[in-house]
């Protein structure tokens, strides 16, 4: 039975393997490392080699289209059929001579290349560099480039674009399992490596990890999620890291698609989720009070380090470990919004699989110094600056994908000062940053319970906001055009 899945692409770093500290593991790793630079150094060639011969193919059939004058007869005939007087069957009669002269056309393209499309690509480029590039690499790459010219070949043939070019530095396309067998191992003293041809081992390096790679790769060595066609890249800067795409199975749960969450990034709590369909409840995730004291207490000890190091300016020994403590610091408190948005995200997605929702909508991001609505919101501002809610929406997208919840985003607009109860907007109406009440004099739900005053208490203007959300039909791009 074949299992619907979402495919993510998951990077990370990898080193060639060194077998132990004698000096013949040293000359081995130095030769691995040849032989990769080889590889690097000719896979481009070869992939401009396949394009070439792609392209070619097809040239070769549109010649003989060209060179027979039954062909362009038939077509002309077909085009002016009315000018022709051409009759139902006529058309037909024509038609039924073009299919075969098609096939003809194929036959002898067949046989110009000696073989199939992909065969005659393999055969061009296993001739030059079967001695650089490893056989399964080039049938990878081959694989990959035949599939992404057949999607762009008509392009190609009305001239509106021509073939790609490749240059030095594209992705080694790898084998992540060869025969239902996984090349992804793992050693003894628990460290994962790939094996690839020529007896190379890629070991992974997870490093801090702050996306979670350990454990999927976890996952994918023990048989809970598939891979597919991953590859290698060397970044400009010398690093390499393996693209490794990773098939997640999507649980099959049963989501009302007519139910949304909206998720509202909140000035007063860092998140606030309501449902369109639902006038009561709704679920505030973190605390503004607990934010801001973490973010304080690692200001201070910031100030504290950069004021030492001010005193010690002259290069004393001390400097460098400071330093580096202003680095771990630094890292901590990244690390630290990483965790809190993997906490949010993760707190969303069980908000929405537990009301069975089948979509979640967010506000478009207008990024820094702008407000969401007319109003200046300094607080929001304030926020903004320290808090990587991109971030925080990219974990909600992926982790929604991978439960089967669909992702919108939606025009911000007014969505904290319109009443979600009346549709009332009104400025004003977000009496201050907690309360909300809409002015619409015959709406009711949207005032909150009436004091003895005559007054009214207001409604939760989070909550407000984040029903807006998703109630709202202005489906937006997540980044503006
Ligand atoms: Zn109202």
């Amino acid at each position: 039975m074949a299992t619907e899945y979402t495919c993510i692409t998951r990077k990370i770093e990898v080193h060639l393997h060194r077998h132990g500290d004698s000096e013949e593991a040293a000359q081995r790793l130095k030769e691995e490392y040849r032989i990769w630079d080889e590889i690097n150094d000719n896979l481009y060639k070869a992939a401009n080699r396949i394009i070439s011969h792609c392209f070619f193919n097809d040239a070769y059939e549109y010649r003989l289209k060209l060179h027979s004058p039954r062909f362009k007869e038939i077509e002309r005939l077909l085009k002016y059929a009315k000018r022709n007087k051409l009759t139902d069957d006529d058309i037909k009669a024509l038609k039924a001579e073009r299919k075969e002269l098609f096939a003809e056309f194929k036959r002898q393209r067949q046989s110009f290349l000696g073989g199939s499309e992909q065969n005659s690509t393999d055969r061009v480029v296993s001739h030059e560099f079967l001695d650089v590039i490893p056989s399964e690499v080039l049938t990878c790459l081959n694989q990959n480039i035949a599939s992404t010219y057949k999607e762009y070949a008509r392009d190609v043939e009305r001239g509106v674009r021509t073939i790609s070019n490749f240059k030095k530095g594209i992705p080694v396309p790898v084998r992540v399992k060869r025969n239902g067998a996984l090349l992804l191992r793992k050693r003894e003293d628990g460290s994962i490596y790939l094996s690839f041809p020529k007896g190379l081992e890629w070991d992974l390096n997870f490093g801090r990890d702050r996306s979670n790679n350990r454990e999927i790769v976890e996952r994918v060595l023990s048989g809970q999620y598939d891979v597919g066609g991953s590859s290698i890249q060397e970044a400009k800067n010398g690093k390499r890291f393996l693209l490794l795409v990773v098939k997640i199975p999507k649980e099959s749960r049963a989501l009302n698609p007519d139910r949304v969450v909206g998720v509202d990034l909140g000035v007063n709590i860092p998140l606030y989720a309501a449902l369109n369909d639902n006038t009561y409840g709704g679920l505030s995730i973190g605390s503004r009070d607990q934010f801001l004291k973490v973010r304080m207490r690692m200001a201070a000890q910031k100030r504290e380090l950069q004021r030492n190091l001010r005193v010690a300016t002259n290069g004393g020994h001390g400097r460098k470990q400071k330093l580096q403590a202003l680095d771990r610091l630094e890292g901590k408190e990244r690390n630290w919004v990483h965790l809190q948005n993997h906490i949010f995200s993760k707190s969303i997605i069980e908000y929405a699989l537990r009301n069975e929702a089948g979509a979640i909508q967010m506000e478009r991001l207008t990024g820094f110094g702008h407000d969401r609505n007319d109003e200046v919101d300094e607080g929001f501002k304030f926020i903004l600056r320290y808090w990587s809610f991109f971030e925080l929406q990219t974990m909600i997208e992926y982790k929604a994908k991978a439960a089967g919840i669909e992702v919108r985003y939606v025009d911000p607009y007014h969505t904290s000062q319109t009443c979600s109860f009346c549709g009332h907007y009104e400025k004003g109406q977000r009496v201050n940053q907690a309360t909300f009440i809409c002015k619409n004099p015959d709406c009711t739900k949207g005032k909150g319970k009436e004091r003895s005053d005559g007054t009214f208490e207001g409604i939760n203007a989070d909550w407000n906001a984040a029903r807006n959300i998703a109630l709202s039909d202005k489906i937006v791009e997540r980044k503006k055009k």
